[in-house]
């Protein structure tokens, strides 16, 4: 019989490396990503279109994907926070586009500039130009949101599941197929992830669920697991955990691959991962930035061996 897949996607050339002091050229963050695909992923955030001048670790979005032809069975993600931010990974050769948001005023004004409600507006209008271009040549890639904050804000403190229920339900009525649920800050617990998941789904019930965690308090692969149990089946995670929390000094980043990669796998499901390619990448990455991954993984190796 064949194992269950759990799709990871891997979020360490986006989330992880905007989180780290030291900068990378898109050369080399490119590197990155195809060090990532041989070693066994399938979806990766390969960049932010966002302006540099605010995140200046991901300068270069497009140079970045210039260096990434598109592949058959490789799907290269743009992560968006505007319009503007739309239309500039239009013209590269990204397969995908998440547009990020928030659950919270807070977060959302702070990060974006965009109330929740400002940010569902941003985002129909999204929608609303694909169905414009609908016909135009060259496929259009495929769109994602993933929604953050969503177990604790820096700036609005708790989020309720009502609000994340509400707020999921309007972005499954625009016809966003993938919703991702974020716990931004590493405040979630497993039991929580539970109840954030149930809430999602009696909302959207044929959104297909992603989940993203960050290991900021310990608590990131109980998370996963919970997420698991609960049904999910696509996970973010960066390899060697690298990133950070930019409200946590001093934090961990995501969850890490080769770690959740080897839970997984033990666990009886398929990943699609080499796990050995997978530490080798955290390796190569951790010299790149001058640090150690965080992982277990890495320090400890596979078992059996
Ligand atoms: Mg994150």
């Amino acid at each position: 019989m064949s194992r269950p897949f759990i799709q990871i996607v891997e979020v360490g050339p986006r989330d992880g490396l905007q989180n780290e002091k030291t900068v990378l050229s898109p050369e080399v963050r490119a590197d990155f990503v195809r060090r990532l695909e041989a070693a066994g992923a399938r979806r990766i955030e390969a960049a932010s279109f966002v302006h540099p001048k605010y995140v200046p670790q991901m300068a270069g979005a497009e140079e970045v994907l210039a260096a990434l032809p598109k592949e058959a069975g490789r799907s290269r993600i743009g992560l968006v926070l505007n319009g503007r931010g739309y239309d500039r990974v239009l013209a590269t050769s990204a397969d995908e586009v998440n547009v990020a948001m928030s659950a919270t005023n807070g977060f959302g004004l702070k990060n974006q500039g965009l109330s929740v409600d400002q940010q569902v507006e941003m985002l129909a209008a999204i929608v609303a130009g694909r169905a414009n271009a609908e016909g135009e040549p060259g496929a259009a890639p495929s769109l994602s949101a993933t929604l953050s904050c969503v177990w604790g804000c820096p700036f609005d403190g708790e989020v309720s599941a009502d609000q994340v229920a509400d707020l999921v339900g309007r972005i499954a009525a625009l016809g966003v197929a993938e919703i991702a649920l974020a716990d931004t800050i590493g405040a979630g617990d497993p039991w929580s992830v539970t109840k954030k998941v149930e809430a999602a789904r009696s909302t959207a019930p044929h959104a297909a669920l992603r989940l993203h965690f960050h290991d900021t308090r310990n608590t990131g692969l109980a998370n996963a697991y919970a997420g698991v149990e609960a049904g999910v089946t696509i996970l973010d995670a960066s390899v060697g955990g690298i990133g950070g929390c930019p409200f946590a000094p001093g934090a961990t980043g995501n969850i890490a691959t080769e770690d959740l990669v080897y839970m997984l796998e033990r666990g009886g499901f398929d990943t699609g991962y080499d796990l050995d390619a997978l530490i080798e990448a955290s390796r190569w990455i951790g010299e790149k930035l001058g640090k150690p991954a965080s992982s277990a993984l890495s320090r400890a190796g596979r078992f059996p061996r």
